[in-house]
């Protein structure tokens, strides 16, 4: 479930890895023990995937950070949450004067990283960039193993990401209209691609099947690294996910692009259409990511975090590299565990009524 190839975050290309299907819940659990222990800062064997290193601008004030900051990715490396990690890690370490290695903690939608991260040592080096599963997995899972209000403490919000609807190079359908035909006369034989129940994709294929009133099968990977590797191989038919990892294979024409789930267009992809132009306004979504840390980690800490957080969010080539791939830093207002805390409590409201009609369950 977890990537163990080390390189330099600033010059090596994030690797995609292959995994199976998506990991029973009680095995995720029982994993997620084993990872939490793995990953304890001092017991020496949590190596990790990447390392943003720092050149020294200094400790922060109070004598935090003294050694290398984890940063936990819920998903597979390659993919959307790994892509927004790696891009802030990088200043963010240089602000905080050390090291953060990027660790690719992936199953059970997310889930299985944000436990281990819930329950590791609060000194703020385990650190949890996750996205808006975190809202949507208290409804998903009846047993989850953390409360995201009560078990973590927020650190900021990073970036709110489109999401594109993409089918492999040699499905049939060519545009958004056709792929809804397809679906509605092959049904459940055309196969969708998500990274978990409680991953985005997942819930923008439950938005897609609610707006279109269709069934498709569900095939789960570990993150949309994985995925895309399978999309474009011809294994699954469609997947929806963030801009940040198909804008290139958009751009490249690898894949066929049917929608942008935003009532504009995106300035890094015109020609997409969105998917109100579609006549389906109801299947709208954006993937937001933000950064926490267990609950009883100090707010002196926090405040150390989330500085650095912000800083980075003003750094040209975050914002550069944030919009090539069709997105933005937040406002500086929003990169505080306040806004973060409001994001998340409004974010829980609005989709358990929505994965409660759904009828979806992750047990
Ligand atoms: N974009 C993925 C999702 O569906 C996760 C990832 O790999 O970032 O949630």
């Amino acid at each position: 479930m977890r990537s163990d190839q080390s390189f330099d975050a600033t010059t090596a290309a994030t690797p995609a890895i292959r995994t199976g299907p998506r990991m029973r819940f009680g095995a995720a659990l029982a994993a997620a023990a084993f990872i939490a222990a793995a990953c304890t800062p001092g017991t020496g064997t949590g190596a990790g995937t990447g390392v943003a290193s720092a050149a020294g601008s200094g400790a922060a004030a109070g004598g935090y950070p003294e050694r290398t900051i984890n940063m936990v990715v819920p998903f597979a490396a390659g993919g959307p949450t790994d892509t927004v990690t790696r891009l802030v890690a990088e200043p963010m370490s240089q602000t905080l004067g050390q090291q953060i290695v990027i660790q690719n903690v992936a199953g059970a939608g997310g889930t299985l990283a944000a436990g281990q991260v819930a329950a590791a040592e609060p000194d703020g080096y385990t650190v949890l960039m996750h996205h808006i599963g975190m809202s949507t997995a208290p409804t998903l899972y009846d047993d989850l193993p953390y409360d995201p209000l009560e078990d973590f403490k927020m650190i900021g919000l990073v970036t709110e990401v489109p999401m594109t609807i993409i089918g492999a190079p040699d499905f049939e359908p060519d545009t958004m209209e056709e792929l809804v035909a397809h679906v509605e006369e092959n049904g459940d034989s055309v196969n969708y691609a998500n990274a978990g129940i409680g991953a985005a994709s997942q819930l923008c294929g439950l938005l897609f099947m609610s707006a279109t009133d269709t069934t498709v099968t569900e095939v789960s990977y570990d993150g949309t690294g994985p995925a895309i590797t399978d999309l474009l191989g011809g294994h699954v038919d469609f997947l929806c996910d963030q801009t940040t990892n198909t804008t290139e294979q958009i751009r490249a024409g690898e894949v066929k692009a049917y929608a942008i789930t935003t009532p504009e267009r995106n300035d890094a992809l015109p020609d997409v259409p969105t998917t109100t132009e579609a006549g389906l306004p109801d299947l709208s979504v954006t993937v937001w990511h933000g950064l926490y840390v267990p609950g009883d980690t100090p707010d002196a800490i926090v405040q150390e975090l989330s500085a650095a957080l912000q800083a980075a969010l003003t750094e040209q080539n975050v914002i550069d590299s944030f919009a090539d791939l069709g997105t933005e830093p937040v406002a500086a207002d929003q990169a505080t565990p306040e806004a973060h805390r409001i994001k998340l409590e409004s974010e829980i409201a609005r989709w358990r009524p929505i994965i409660e009609a759904a009828g979806v369950s992750a047990d």
